[in-house]
This record gives C-alpha cells, sequence and structure tokens, in this order.
C-alpha cells in the first residue's frame, strides 16, 4: 500500500520535527519517519539531560561558595538516581510535548525506521510512501575507537543511562562531549581522569579556551592525561577497567570509560545509494547551500551533513527548506557564517565567530587586532575559590570589524547570543566602545577592551 504525501521527512530530531512543522504550516501534507524516541539526540541523549547535569553540577559549586557568602549548610551527599529519575521524567514530557505538536500541525508520524526506494519514494512501516520532496533529518551516533576491549566502555549514550554516579570515570575524547562529562562528573564527585591523544582540550576553538579550562579543571583536580592514545580497554586482575597506550603506558582502577571522539552518520538503513546519493568519507551527506543534495527532489540537513553538528544549526536549516519548498520563499537557505556556540564546562565557554589563528588565516595576520582581558568573575569576591575569566575580542581591517568573540568564565553561556547578534550585523570595536557598559557584570569586559 501506498501514500503520496508532498513532503516525507526521515528523522523526528531537531532538524526533522523542525521542517516537518514549518511544511505543514504552509500546507504541505508531511509524513514524518522517526523510529526512536521524538527529539533526537539533543532531546533524548544530548543537549537537554546534559544540560540537567550541568544544572547540578552548577548548583554543587554554588553550594561550595554558600559557606563564604554566609551560610550555614550542611550537605549530606548528592543522590544521583533521584536526579536521572526527575531528569527521564521531563524528557518524557518532552517527547509528549513533541507528539502532541505535530498532531496539530497535521503532521502524520509513521514510528518505524525508513530507507529511500529510489528518488521520490521512500519505504517504513511496510509501506512505499512517494513524495516530490524528501528530506534526510537521521542525525548521528557516537563513535567508538577500533581497538580491543572497545565493548567495555560506553559513549554519551551509556552514561545518560548510568543509574549510579561513576566514582572513578576514565573519559577519552578532546571536544565538546568529553570536557563537558569531565566537567560534569568532577562537579557532582567523581574522580575524574581526562585522556587526550593531544596537547589540548577544543582545539577546534579559540586556544585560549581551551587552555584555561584545562588549567582549571587540574587545578580543581581532573586528572588530565596529554599526548595519550589509547590502545586497548581490558578488565583488571581486581576487576577495574583499565587501559593500554601506545608506548606502552598503562593505568587501571576505573569503574567506567567513556568515549568522546566525536560521532558519525548511521545511515546503512537509509539506502542513499538507491538514489544515486553517495556519503563523502566520513559518512556525512553532502549538500549545497540549499540543503540540495546530488538527488534531485532530495535535502539533507543537521547531523548528517558536514555542517556544524548543533541543534539551532538543524533546526535553522529544516525550517529555512520547509520555507523554500512549500513558504513561496525560493531563496530561503541558512547563513552559516557566525553561528554561536557553547560548551557547558566548568566554566562554561561561549563562543562566536573566528578564533584568532582562523582569523590571521582570512584576514592575514597583520589586518587583525587581538583584545583581551583576564580577571576573576565578582563571585568570587569574598571566596578563596577563584575560577578564571578570559575574554577575547579579534577585530580584522582598518574599520576593526569584531571577527571572533570568545568568552570563558562564569556566565559566558548566557552572554555570547547577544554578542552573536552584534557580530551577524558587522558590529566593529567602535561600535562595542561606544556601548555603555552594565555594571558589575563579567560581559562589560567586552565593551571596555583596550
Ligand atoms: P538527531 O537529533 O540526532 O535526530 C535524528 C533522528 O533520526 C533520531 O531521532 C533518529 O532516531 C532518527 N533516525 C535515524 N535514522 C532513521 C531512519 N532510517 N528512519 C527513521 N528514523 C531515523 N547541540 C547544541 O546545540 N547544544 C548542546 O548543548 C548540545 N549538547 C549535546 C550533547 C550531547 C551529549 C550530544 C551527543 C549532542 C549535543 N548537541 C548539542 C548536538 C545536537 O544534539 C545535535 O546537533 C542535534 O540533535 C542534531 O539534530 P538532527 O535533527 O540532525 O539529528
Ligand atoms: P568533537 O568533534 O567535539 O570532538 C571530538 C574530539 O575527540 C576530536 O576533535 C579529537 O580531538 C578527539 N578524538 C577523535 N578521535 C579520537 C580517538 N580515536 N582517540 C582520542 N581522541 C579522539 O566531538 P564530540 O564527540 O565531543 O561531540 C560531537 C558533536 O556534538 C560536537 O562536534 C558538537 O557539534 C556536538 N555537541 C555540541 C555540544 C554543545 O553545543 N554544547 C555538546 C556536545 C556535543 P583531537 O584531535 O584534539 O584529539
Amino acid at each position: 500500500m501506498t501514500g503520496v504525501y508532498d513532503f516525507i521527512v526521515i528523522g523526528g530530531g531537531s532538524g526533522g520535527i523542525a521542517a516537518a512543522r514549518r511544511a505543514a504550516r504552509h500546507g504541505a501534507r508531511t509524513l514524518l519517519f522517526e523510529r526512536g524516541p521524538l527529539g533526537g539526540t539533543c532531546v533524548n541523549a544530548g543537549c537537554v539531560p546534559k544540560k540537567v547535569m550541568w544544572n547540578a553540577a552548577q548548583i554543587h559549586h554554588a553550594l561550595g561558595l554558600a559557606g563564604s557568602y554566609g551560610w550555614r549548610i550542611e550537605q549530606r551527599g548528592f543522590d544521583w538516581a533521584a536526579l536521572k529519575r526527575a531528569r527521564d521524567a521531563y524528557v518524557g514530557r518532552l517527547n509528549r510535548i513533541y507528539a502532541d505538536n505535530l498532531d496539530a500541525a497535521g503532521v502524520r508520524l509513521v514510528r518505524a525506521t525508513a530507507g529511500l526506494r529510489g528518488r521520490g519514494q521512500v519505504e517504513g512501516g511496510g509501506q512505499v510512501h512517494r513524495a516530490a520532496h524528501i528530506l534526510i533529518a537521521a542525525g548521528g551516533r557516537p563513535s567508538v575507537p577500533d581497538i580491543p576491549g572497545a565493548g567495555l566502555g560506553i559513549t554519551s549514550d551509556g552514561f545518560f543511562e548510568l543509574e549510579t554516579r561513576p566514582s572513578r570515570p576514565l573519559i577519552i575524547g578532546a571536544g565538546y562531549i568529553a570536557t563537558e562529562l569531565a566537567g560534569m562528573l568532577h562537579g557532582l564527585g567523581s574522580e575524574v581522569t581526562l585522556m587526550l591523544r593531544k596537547d589540548r582540550l577544543l582545539r577546534a576553538f579559540d586556544s585560549v579556551l581551551g587552555e584555561t579550562v584545562m588549567t582549571h579543571m587540574r587545578d580543581s583536580g581532573v586528572d588530565i592525561r596529554t599526548g595519550v592514545q589509547c590502545r586497548e580497554i581490558h578488565r583488571a586482575a581486581d576487576g577495574s577497567l583499565g587501559y593500554r597506550a601506545a608506548g606502552g603506558a598503562s593505568d587501571s582502577g576505573y569503574d567506567c570509560v567513556i568515549f568522546a571522539i566525536s560521532r558519525h552518520p548511521d545511515s546503512a538503513a537509509l539506502q542513499l545509494g538507491s538514489a544515486g546519493i553517495t556519503a563523502d568519507s566520513g559518512g556525512f551527506i553532502p549538500v549545497d547551500a540549499f540543503q540540495n543534495t546530488a538527488a534531485g527532489g532530495i535535502y539533507a540537513v543537521g547531523d548528517i551533513t558536514p555542517a556544524a553538528a548543533l541543534t539551532p544549526v538543524a533546526i535553522a536549516a529544516g525550517r529555512r527548506l520547509a520555507d523554500r519548498l512549500f513558504g513561496n520563499q525560493p531563496q530561503a537557505k541558512l547563513d552559516y557564517d557566525n553561528i554561536p556556540t557553547v560548551v557547558f564546562s566548568h566554566p562554561p565557554i561561549g563562543s562566536v565567530g573566528l578564533s584568532e589563528a582562523q582569523a590571521a588565516e582570512a584576514h592575514g595576520q597583520a589586518r587583525i587586532k587581538v583584545y583581551l582581558s583576564r580577571f576573576v568573575n565578582m563571585r568570587y569576591a569574598v571566596s578563596d575559590h577563584q575560577a578564571p575569566t578570559v575574554v577575547k575580542l579579534i577585530t580584522a581591517g582598518a574599520r576593526e570589524r569584531v571577527v571572533g568573540c570568545h568568552v570563558v568564565g562564569e556566565g559566558a553561556d548566557e552572554m555570547m547570543q547577544g554578542f552573536a547578534v552584534a557580530i551577524k550585523m558587522g558590529a566593529t570595536k567602535a561600535d562595542f566602545d561606544s556601548t555603555v557598559a552594565i555594571h558589575p557584570t563579567a560581559a562589560e569586559e567586552l565593551v571596555t577592551l583596550r
């Protein structure tokens, strides 16, 4: 049996749901396939449960400062299981809201794995459906290294299933997830070891960000081991987990190994070849600026494309695509420049635009100027504990257009959205300077840099 639609979407995560709802709002008969819980990675095993855990760690941090602010508080420990129950219930509520929203928009939802059957056809739930426009928004999944004993470890997916707090976790990786998980677990009381194969965390960002977070993490007790390439995970004689690394280094005593070494598309079920689509060497689907794949009438958005793997990027690309296809906006497309991002580390990072190295390469070293300030947030004014804040602006050209803005420190996560608007509008250093500061805040440092 077949159904005929205007738009078929494969994947009910951030990008797929956004595109499906927008298309339906424009009047398109829309069918959405989702094989798992609605909301995809972000809602179920990403941003949402992560932010709950980050909040929990932040609260512990605040409790640590409470004494210096005069509060006499007795701490009786942390109930991981209670937090997980509350977090799972919150995610469950979001799953239901997503289902209700699709229903209200008139999107037909089929809970099944779907795949292409040539151009214009999708098979899922035992039926073949046809549509002039098909969107692939199938996301990705965590990568696991191809080493002996890898099965003894877990990924971020497994982290969100943990029923108890690991007391001695080993985290392998150096990007967003490794940094965030290490900070959260440390903040919740675990004895964390973080293994980097190179010399620095977050090498994709301006170097001051990873360096500052690394130094602070080390100072607060995270064991960060650099230049260690894991070759094997094993169960040691005492029952704990251990690793062996290139060059012979080894260690054990861990109760949990977490791989956070990037994510990759999982496209086998999509049968891309049936429609003449070839994934790139990383498994990602190449698209042009309008999200068109190599096959006419088939589009891709979100983590399955090589674009920045961030929820608002997938959502924005999906909505623009629906506007273009069904909303009479033939030029609608996402501008991928100056995408702001936050790493929920401890302290957090907010970043938009070019790193210093990227700016030097794009504009020439002689044409860029760098402004930087290091200070301690007033939150620590009456405390012995001192977490760093670093703000950095990078400008280019004679008019000093701001091409990069990077902050690490308390509040950086909430600071960056507004600055991203200014930078997207082409703000110059003079515009920053002419803006009256908000005092006393950390953000004011960005408009008083000399
Ligand atoms: P997904 O959200 O992954 O959705 C894809 C959906 O497609 C899934 O539900 C999957 O089940 C379904 N699917 C796949 N194949 C098929 C098939 N053949 N048939 C039917 N259904 C299929 N981003 C941020 O912006 N901020 C954050 O703080 C943040 N934190 C993160 C933390 C973690 C631990 C992780 C892992 C990611 C985080 N991200 C964050 C990234 C964000 O989750 C992703 O960029 C976003 O979810 C991508 O959306 P998507 O629609 O492309 O894919
Ligand atoms: P990232 O791309 O952020 O970082 C992965 C890093 O792990 C690599 O850059 C590499 O760093 C290191 N690595 C790769 N392979 C190995 C290996 N075999 N052994 C040891 N280290 C290795 O990926 P994540 O998995 O952390 O996150 C995936 C994506 O999800 C992110 O890129 C981001 O887009 C999104 N995300 C967003 C978040 C947010 O917005 N706050 C939070 C979490 C995820 P190096 O080369 O330096 O060794």
